[in-house]
């Protein structure tokens, strides 16, 4: 038996830290796939505030048709296999940088939604948020209270994350026996500083992905290999 499946069985806290690679089984293209392209954009000149105030049309255009691709994508073994491990576990958290909404379709319950939820859109007038799920969205959706512009309800790069999700999510990762890093490149921050956090608490770190990332320097193991087959095979 592996070290992580002699933990899994001790059922002693767990956080795990999910990215796109564990949706990309689903369907949902990961950004560095070239398949997360859309229009020859990259999705670092979309998802931006800087983008969405020179062309919010064209940002709100690439949402409708993200929102469109992941409706009617269901979740995968991966998902389902962390619903079950957290009806074992004492205490457990998930965080994730995904704003597909898959977590929570499969059944988990304490999900942390650090980079917000593509189901959920914000007034940039007067903040109103609520939730959204027509697809295609009118373009430009407005907001109910106010006439106002809506924004997708999601954290885009250079923008911070929300405050008491990162906070929680930080204690989360600094005070967990056991951390499961799966299918990020490790590349977005903070959420990959938060598996450095945990390593540093004193965590067992085990990372699951299809290749090495810079935070395989960091995993306690690293199990190359597609999320669900990995995550099946542990808990079983
Ligand atoms: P990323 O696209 O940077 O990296 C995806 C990682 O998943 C890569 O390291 C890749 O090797 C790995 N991977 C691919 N298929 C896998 C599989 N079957 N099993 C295990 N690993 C696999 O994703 P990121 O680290 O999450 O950061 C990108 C940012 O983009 C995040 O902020 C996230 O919010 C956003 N994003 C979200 C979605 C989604 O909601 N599904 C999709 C694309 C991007
Ligand atoms: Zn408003």
């Amino acid at each position: 038996m592996n070290i992580t499946k002699s933990k899994l069985r001790a059922k002693q806290s767990i956080t795990v830290l999910t990215g796109a690679g564990i949706s990309a089984e689903s369907g949902v293209p990961t950004f560095r796939g070239s398949d997360g392209l859309w229009k020859n954009f990259r999705p670092e000149q979309l998802a931006t505030l800087e983008a969405f105030q020179a062309n919010p049309h064209l940002v709100w255009e690439w949402y409708d048709w993200r929102r469109k691709l992941i409706k009617p994508i269901k979740p995968n073994p991966a998902h389902y296999a962390l619903v079950e491990l957290e009806a074992q576990t004492e205490q457990f958290t998930l965080i994730t940088q995904n704003i597909d909404g898959l977590h929570d379709k499969a059944g988990s319950q304490n999900v942390l939604e650090i980079h917000g939820n593509i189901w959920k859109v914000q007034c940039t007038k007067c903040q109103y948020l609520s939730h959204n799920s027509e697809v295609p969205i009118q373009i430009l959706p407005t907001c109910e209270q106010c006439g106002g512009l809506l924004r997708p309800k999601v954290v885009w790069f250079g923008e911070v994350l929300p405050e008491k999700e990162l906070e929680t999510a930080k204690f989360a990762a600094t005070h967990c026996d056991l951390m499961f890093i799966i299918g990020t490149s490790g590349l977005v921050q903070p959420a990959a500083s938060l598996g450095v956090a945990g390593k540093q608490a004193g965590a067992y770190v085990v990372e699951i992905n299809i290749e090495q990332t810079p935070l395989s320097n960091i995993a306690d193991e690293t199990h190359i290999g597609k999320a669900s087959d990995v995550l099946t095979n542990l808990l079983s």
